[in-house]
């Protein structure tokens, strides 16, 4: 009798109390289901909290004003537009497309680098059309006429792509647009900015290493002088100097920058940064060697521009190499993240 009252009450056990353990810590189970929830629903919205204050910081820029430094007229132009005229004067169309994105992205960073850091630098404008001061830019017809009939159309096409498939694509560093930097051959190794303008430089610059560049007309060049004209420009800049081809020593190269370019060299009793001598001499980079053959005075060169940053045609070697757009900017660009707006 007594099993029969024990299976009995095994089995009311069973019925009813088994069930309310199981809904009980199956409701607790939910609750912290719900919180979880409930906190990924508060990140979540932090999150897009963060990005909207992030794509309003760089939206505002969605429409710039251009300066045309012919005329002095100031156009207010939509982001992408103006970079189809930028892309487009900036690289030859005929480059691979990941080259042209990567210089898409380059471009519109460098611009929202300009337009939140130097503002006022040309009054009302974000940025001027000149190579020397900004970035180059030209118009859509300027382009297109220099460009063979048959190529106008689908060169077009070609940069609009480019720039249209990285649309908003920035690159960042610590949360901030870089200072990006470009140039059109760097010799094989790109520079520190110490070595080209002094100051602490930036991490993300770095000298870096591309193969190929020796493949295009832009990696070789010479500077072919007359002993009086490299007198001439010298005493242009510096009247005092003391300086005659009779002595066998008068030039020297003391030294190299880690990118392999001429960090000081003598003329004389002067002495003259790589720079500083690009300039006078008007050399395409500071990579150079100088050779004396009778009384003329030839610079070889390696590479073209300052050398730091994207190299564009190391950025087209990279993607002959079939290396994408995201791949050449993290080549050139250290330690950066590419966002989008
Ligand atoms: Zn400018």
């Amino acid at each position: 009798m007594k099993k029969v009252i024990l299976i009995f009450m095994g089995f009311i056990f069973l019925c009813f109390f088994l069930p309310i353990v199981f809904t009980n810590s199956f409701k607790e189970v939910s609750s912290i289901n719900q919180n979880n929830q409930m906190e990924t629903n508060i990140i979540e919205k932090q999150q897009d909290k963060e990005m909207e204050e992030q794509n309003q910081k760089y939206t505002q820029y969605n429409t710039i004003s251009l300066l045309h430094t012919k005329d002095g007229s100031i156009e207010q132009i939509d982001l992408e537009e103006y970079l189809y005229g930028v892309v487009s004067a900036e690289m030859p169309a005929d480059f691979e497309m990941e080259a042209l994105k990567a210089q898409a992205i380059v471009a519109r960073t460098y611009t929202i680098y300009k337009a939140m850091t130097n503002q006022g630098k040309h009054n009302n404008a974000t940025i001027c059309d000149s190579s020397a001061c900004c970035q180059a830019w030209i118009s859509k017809e300027d382009r297109q006429n220099r460009w063979e009939n048959n190529l106008r159309q689908s060169n077009w096409e070609k940069i609009v792509e480019a720039v249209n498939t990285t649309k908003g694509e920035i690159i960042t560093y610590n949360g901030e647009p870089i200072n990006a930097f470009f140039h059109s051959n760097s010799g094989g190794t790109t520079e520190a900015p110490i070595n080209v303008w002094g100051g602490s430089g930036y991490p993300y610059l770095q000298s870096v290493q591309t193969s190929g560049e020796d493949a295009y007309s832009q990696y070789q060049s010479e500077v072919t002088l007359t002993q009086e004209e490299v007198i001439e420009k010298l005493k242009e800049k510096y009247p005092e100097i003391d300086f005659s081809f009779d002595d066998e020593n008068a030039i020297q190269i003391k030294e190299y920058t880690e990118g392999g370019r001429v960090k000081t060299i003598s003329f004389g009793n002067v002495n003259l940064s790589g720079v500083e001598a690009r300039t006078i001499f008007g050399l395409r980079s500071a990579n150079f060697t100088v050779n004396r053959i009778e009384d003329k005075i030839t610079f070889a060169v390696i590479g073209y521009g300052h050398g730091v940053g994207m190299s564009q045609t190391g950025a087209d070697s990279l993607a002959r190499q079939g290396k994408s757009c995201e791949e050449i900017i993290h080549h050139f660009y250290t330690g950066v993240e590419i966002v989008s707006f």
